[in-house]
């Protein structure tokens, strides 16, 4: 069963060495930012340059995949796009330090107790929550993280935000309240983790996303975080708890992430908490890849990573048009080169400048957006349950990642995998009922039955886009 990991003791020297080099990039993002959208156009372009340049020389993987183009500086488009199954396929060729390897990051992220610590005492290792059906292994190292770090800082604009806060935030102990899947090597966790161990004046605890929610109100209430961070569902679950009167907290600054964010769902979250909520577009593969702006808007950090809308056949679409997918090359990360790689998620660019005035390119996300159940419990009330808890548990629990979990009925599961065989398919639904029932029963939910469903996940008849958690009945 995931825990909350133990806290680790801060480590002066290591802690300011990362600081010094975060805070170095950081100024160097102020800089840059500053010189306007010409120079940040020309530092991604230079990053570019010398990445492709880099990968070609220290990863098999993709010399192999590059070996019939020029050895010239190319264009983003002259280079083929890759996707997560054949770098996972190739994991061992495709990372640029011989001493990483599958086997070695594998046996690493199976035992818990290494969450929050560096994998060949270096690397930060992130486990993609296999969203996109295909489980993926994403090693960081020093660089990356300091970029990631100084990305966040930039935004949070720090020295603002404590001068306006800082009795708020030192009233509640500098306390940071993550409620995410913990116990996992997950992105957030492994960040949150990072972040409290570098800063000794704050302290962060995780908190479950599995756990019940009138026990998650009582463990908030008593904590009283200055600041608090989740998924924008559980956020939306918190803030109708705040706004009942159950939760009660004070924080100063909310944070999301890990799902996509609808403008009225934030507005929402914002008024009930009465502060201000940041918005992260993020992934595995790039820890920051956007940040959200007062008009709804997320501004992409186009100096440290490249976007590329396009459609179907891999084309570029134009700004003011959904595309088909979204092309991600980090520019912060070398020990695992991630360039010209199919994300999935379909974008829309803003064609005009953003009102708020921020230079950086403006998009939209259309993510894949999975529903927060209503079950009914034996006395006829209503539990809401989070999509992310609901796929943690049968990825944990069965060891699949293709699957769909349908709300048939207002006390009905039914669990719908993508395998061939079918002992395959029953065993993987033993494994995941057990544990749904587990949970369920825990939710105040032990009349709801978890059945099986013989037939594949099935696409949304509307969208004709799959969905990993859907209702597919009236509450
Ligand atoms: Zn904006």
């Amino acid at each position: 069963m995931p825990r909350t990991p133990p806290a680790k003791p801060w480590e002066p020297v290591s802690s300011s060495i990362a600081q010094w080099t975060s805070f170095s990039r950081l100024c160097e993002i102020w800089w840059t930012r500053s010189a306007g959208i010409g120079a940040i156009d020309a530092a991604r372009r230079n990053r570019f340059n010398a990445l492709v340049r880099f990968a070609r020389e220290q990863s098999p993987f993709y010399r192999h995949a590059w070996r019939g183009l020029p050895h010239h500086e190319l264009e983003p488009r002259e280079l083929p796009v890759v996707n997560k199954r054949a770098l996972m396929a190739n994991f061992d060729d495709w990372v640029t330090d011989p001493q990483v390897s599958l086997e070695g990051v594998t046996a690493f992220v199976a035992d818990r107790e290494h969450i929050g610590e560096r994998y060949l005492d270096r690397y930060v290792v992130w486990k993609s929550s296999g969203t996109t059906g295909e489980p993926g292994l994403f090693v960081q190292d020093g660089e990356a993280l300091a970029t990631f770090d100084a990305l966040m800082a930039v935004h949070m604009d720090p020295v603002r935000f404590a001068a306006l806060h800082s009795w708020d935030v030192l009233a509640r102990g500098g306390r940071a309240a993550l409620v995410a899947a913990t116990g996992e090597h997950f992105a957030s966790i492994a960040s949150w983790q990072r972040a409290s161990q570098s800063n000794p004046l704050m302290t962060a605890r995780g908190f479950s996303i599995l756990d019940p929610l009138p026990k998650l109100v009582r463990e908030l209430n008593g904590y009283q975080p200055a600041f608090l961070a989740s998924y924008p569902t559980m956020l939306a679950l918190l803030a109708d708890e705040q706004e009942a009167g159950r939760l009660k907290i004070r924080p100063v600054r909310l944070w999301s992430g890990g799902e996509c964010l609808a403008p009225d769902a934030a507005a929402a979250i914002e008024r009930a908490f009465g502060c201000a909520l940041t918005n992260e577009y993020g992934a595995s593969e790039c820890m920051s890849i956007a940040y959200g702006c007062r008009e709804g808007w997320l501004h992409v950090n186009a100096d440290w990573v490249m976007l590329e809308p396009v459609d179907s056949d891999f084309n570029p679409t134009a700004p003011g048009t959904a595309s088909h997918s979204v092309l991600l090359t980090n520019l912060a990360n070398r020990v695992q080169p991630i360039i010209r790689y199919n994300l999935g998620d379909s974008v829309i660019v803003k064609p005009e400048p953003c009102a708020c005035g921020n230079p950086l390119p403006a998009i939209q996300v259309e993510g894949r957006r999975d529903d927060v159940l209503s079950m009914r419990a034996a006395d006829g009330k209503l539990v809401r349950l989070l999509p992310l808890a609901l796929t943690t548990i049968v990825e944990e629990a069965a060891q699949v990642h293709r699957f769909q979990v349908a709300q048939a009925a207002p006390d009905r599961l039914v669990l719908r995998f993508d395998l061939d065989r079918d002992h395959h398919r029953q065993a993987a639904f033993r494994a995941a009922a057990a544990a749904l029932r587990g949970y369920l029963k825990r939710q105040s939910l032990p009349n709801v039955h978890v059945e099986l469903d013989k037939r594949g996940p099935l696409a949304d008849r509307r969208s004709g886009k799959l969905r990993q958690v859907v209702c597919e009945c009236r509450p």
